[in-house]
Formats: C-alpha cells, structure tokens, sequence
C-alpha cells in the first residue's frame, strides 16, 4: 500500500514537473522565436517620405546604413556624399569606377573619396541593371542645352539647397550617382540620344549603402520630367537609417 502511494506521488510528481517543463519549453520557444525577430530587425533610426522632386540631406554615421527605397519604381535619385569631418573630402567617381572595374554601382561596389577613401559600401540591391554613376544631374541650365526648357528646375539646384545649409555650394558639386538610372553605353562608346532610358526598378526596390566614416549623404529626389529617367512623372522615394 505504502509502495502504491509512493509511486503515485512520484507519477504525480513527475505528471507535475512534465507539464511544468512543457510550459518552460513553450515559454522559451515562443520568446526565442521573438528575440530572433527582434535581432533579425536592425535598430531603424529615422524613416522619412521624400516628395517627389525635393531635396534631402542628413549625415549618416560609420557603421548606419542607408535604405533608399524606390516606392513606385522607375524613379531616379541622384546622390553624393561628403566626409562629415572635412567637407572637402568627397565622392569621387573616377576612383569608385576604377576599383570598381565598371562603370555602374551594384552590389558589393564601394564609393571612394577624392582621397581615395572608402566612403561607403553599397550592402543590398534589389535591382538587377546596377545605377548610373556617368550622366550627372540634371540642371536647369542643361535642361535648356538638352531639351531646350530653360527655368526648369533640376537635381543641381535642389544640391545647392543642401548644401547652403553646411556652407557649401557651387564649387562642391561633383559628378554624382544616379541610382535606380539607367544610362547605356555601347561598344563605340556611344550613349542613347536621350541618354538615359526608362530604368527598370519595379516599385520597393531599394538600395543600402553603409557608411565606412561619417557621411554627409545629398540626395535630389530628381524632378526631371523630359528624359525617360523618371518615367515622365517623378514619384517619392522613402529613405531609412538603420543603426547597425
Ligand atoms: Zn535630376
């Protein structure tokens, strides 16, 4: 009989400890099923809609990264960068394209500086035909060489705007990015007559780029509207920063 109560109690027991471990294990998966979400997601630091044809600018510290996202697709963002601790420091494209051994940006390519320091690192590309790094922007005045449409505004007035703000202007415009831009070029070296032709992102392509120092990212969400660039209608563009 003793015996008997003994093995109940100990069944009991063990009944008791079973169901208590299943919840553990329970607790414990539901939560590491949420911590590995949680750690899957990078800390987003800002998350801003960029109207179509606007200027942006922010710096963007070593180690963040950039998502530039294409919300409608076929929109085209020209872009430069600058040391953030020397102004004068700045994208330069002949040094990105030869490290690059290619004319255009993709996945893996690097945006070196005029002092042939590693700027940024382009991270994620959803796109497939890599981004324009040869056409520049466009202005009002080569709006008026180009399509004949003097006071139209343009991406270079838009980086003037910005930078106004860090005392910086005409001078410090260098030969820029355009991402989501697709200008071809053919073996006789020749471009098409419109120069660029209709890009090929679909809407939410993005792309990251992370930054190897301190950068101060100039972005013009680019207005132009007599070049295929933007599909004729230019549409906004959402920017994000992740901490790393
Ligand atoms: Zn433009």
């Amino acid at each position: 009989m003793g015996n008997t109560w003994v093995r109940t109690c100990w069944f009991s027991r063990f009944c008791i400890l079973d169901s208590e471990w299943s919840i553990f294990i329970e607790f414990l998966v539901l939560n590491l099923s949420e911590i590995k979400t949680l750690t899957s997601q990078r800390n987003l630091i800002h998350d801003e809609i960029i109207p179509a044809g606007s200027p942006w600018d922010a710096v963007v510290h070593r180690g963040q990264t950039l998502r530039i996202i294409d919300v409608h697709g076929r929109q085209g963002v020209d872009f430069l960068c600058y040391n953030a601790k020397n102004l004068s420091e700045r994208y330069h494209a002949p040094n990105t394209l030869k490290a690059a051994h290619n004319i255009r940006i993709a996945k893996g390519s690097i945006l070196y500086s005029d002092y042939a320091n590693s700027m940024m690192t382009v991270t994620a590309d959803t796109t497939s035909s890599g981004h324009d790094t040869i056409a520049g922007c466009c202005s009002s005045w080569s709006n008026e060489m180009l399509y004949c449409a003097p006071d139209t505004p343009g991406c270079r007035e838009n980086f003037l705007k910005s930078l106004a703000k860090y005392d910086r202007g005409w001078r410090d415009i260098v030969p820029n990015i355009n991402f989501f831009c697709t200008v071809p070029v053919y073996e006789d070296g020749a471009t098409e007559e419109s120069v660029f032709v209709e890009g090929s992102s679909v809407a939410g392509d993005y792309i990251e780029v992370r930054a190897e120092m301190d950068v101060l990212v100039i972005i013009s969400n680019c207005p132009q509207v007599n070049n295929p660039c933007n599909s004729g209608e230019p549409t906004e563009i959402e920017l994000k920063i992740y901490n790393p």
